[in-house]
């Protein structure tokens, strides 16, 4: 069965967030259409969904941070670390986010450098396009940056621990709390040579873009339909559009929401439509950045309809 959910929209400090499946307890997405409509993620899935794919609009910076490895979360919390991975839709000029150290430090020296205020200095900085994207193991420090416009998959856990936050107030006017020595032994200190994932685009195929043991993710750019195998993604596969609009056998679905496949072993089918939607807008009505550099492609009077879609499994 092909199931479609009702987003949690939510309004953060730098931007929004807009959770389109989640089984985060208190924060479950429900199904919003059909024979299950108002029922949780979780009571269709017959136990805690593994995975919670977000929308992120960020019109400022996301605090630096990191989160717990699936070890550590138990021990700490009893329950799940979360890796995450990030498709840039879009961004505006000069977007960049943070993934990673530049420079090796110490323990020690993480302590110091967030005591004077330099912890920025050695983090690796990234600019980012539509299409840029980034595999985040549980352990790596991070942070998503003003201007970029993304879907974020990452494993079910809301456990982050909070690094530095640029010294600002939160929507209470306080500033937030930090997590200090809750990250320093979360934190992977090693320095890698790359911290983008590389692929090569390719139409009306599934490109695999990450495999990883919490999450295997693919993205098919395409102006034709193409036949996704089933009985090889385990119990469900979560298809989430991020351009244009198609359709997921016959259920229709935009930029900007995801709908979820469960128990399902015959082929499902992914459409593009030549009926255009602009995806959901980067471009920001408070901000003074400029709007997203990439236009939707219906706003570019292409006469060739296409779709872009991230399906992901375990
Ligand atoms: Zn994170």
């Amino acid at each position: 069965m092909i199931l479609k959910f009702k987003p949690l929209l939510k309004t953060l400090v730098w931007g929004t967030e807009n959770w389109v499946l989640s089984g985060v307890k208190g924060n479950e997405t429900l199904v919003s259409e059909g024979p299950l409509a108002g029922k949780t993620l979780n009571e269709v899935y017959g136990g805690e969904f593994p995975l919670l794919i977000k929308f992120i609009d960020a019109k400022r910076d996301l605090s630096i941070q990191v989160h717990p490895d699936d070890a550590l979360a138990a021990e700490r919390h009893g329950c799940k670390g979360k890796t995450e991975m990030w498709y840039i839709i879009g961004a505006s000029e000069g977007a960049h986010l943070i993934s990673g150290f530049k420079k090796e430090i110490t323990p020690e020296d993480y302590v110091r450098l967030l005591e004077e205020d330099g912890i920025v200095d050695v983090l690796a900085d990234h600019k980012v396009a539509p299409g840029d994207v980034f595999h985040l193991p549980a352990g790596r420090i991070h942070a998503i940056c003003g201007g970029c416009y993304l879907a974020e998959i990452q494993q079910t856990s809301d456990i982050t621990y909070r690094i530095y936050d640029y010294n600002r107030p939160g929507l209470d006017g306080k500033p937030r709390k930090l997590h200090t020595e809750e990250a320093k032994s979360a934190i992977d200190y090693k320095v890698y040579p790359s911290y983008r994932t590389e692929y090569s685009p390719a139409l009306n195929s599934g490109v695999e873009l990450v495999r990883d043991p919490h999450f295997i993710t693919s993205l098919y750019e395409l102006d034709s339909p193409v036949q996704v195998k089933m009985e090889d993604k385990g119990r469900f596969l979560a298809v989430i559009c991020v351009e244009g609009f198609g359709y997921v056998d016959s259920q229709a679905i935009s930029a900007g929401e995801a709908v979820l496949v469960l128990d399902q072993t015959a082929p499902i089918s992914l459409k593009p439509s030549s009926k255009s939607s602009c995806k959901p807008s980067c471009s920001s009505e408070s901000s003074s950045k400029p709007s997203c550099a990439s236009k939707p492609s219906c706003c570019s009077n292409s006469p060739s309809a296409s779709v872009k879609f991230l399906t992901t499994y375990l």
